[in-house]
């Protein structure tokens, strides 16, 4: 693996991951059952009020200009974030950005946290990959 000598990211909590291109932000059932709860929602307004079918599987909707439904504007925090996805908090250690240094470096021009910080093994790189839950998706 390219990574093998580790990776460095530290998350600035800027916020642009949660509000830069569209993209899919996928959810397992036990996490929609989750984030349904923390917002006091049954699961059928859930899926109504933030759940998008646009990619290939079930995904969180976005507002105008890919930004995450779950973004507050005010604050630049998530609505969710106790309860947020998996996919969010591995970020940016999915397979599909670990794939070639190319897309890691084309990911890392919006997110201002990659190529620096913390130092992260190949072995905990390795442990975020097989954590994720969805791994063909992403
Ligand atoms: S873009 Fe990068 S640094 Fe900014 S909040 Fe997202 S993960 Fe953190």
């Amino acid at each position: 693996m390219w990574w093998e000598e580790g990776l460095r990211f530290t998350c600035l909590g800027c916020g642009r991951c949660c509000r830069g291109e569209p993209g899919a932000i996928y959810f397992t059932p036990e996490e929609e059952a989750a984030m349904a709860a923390f917002l006091g929602v049954d699961a059928g307004e859930f899926r109504n009020r933030f759940v998008t079918g646009k990619w290939r599987a079930p995904s969180l909707k976005e507002k105008s200009g890919g930004e995450c439904v779950f973004h507050d504007a005010v604050t630049n925090l998530c609505r969710i974030y106790p309860v947020r996805p998996l996919q969010c908090s591995l970020f940016p250690f999915w397979p599909v950005l670990l794939a070639s240094p190319e897309a890691w470096d084309e990911a890392a021009r919006s997110c201002p946290g990659m190529n620096g910080g913390e130092f992260h093994s190949a072995e905990e790189i390795a442990l975020a990959m097989a954590a994720c839950p969805f791994p063909d998706l992403l």
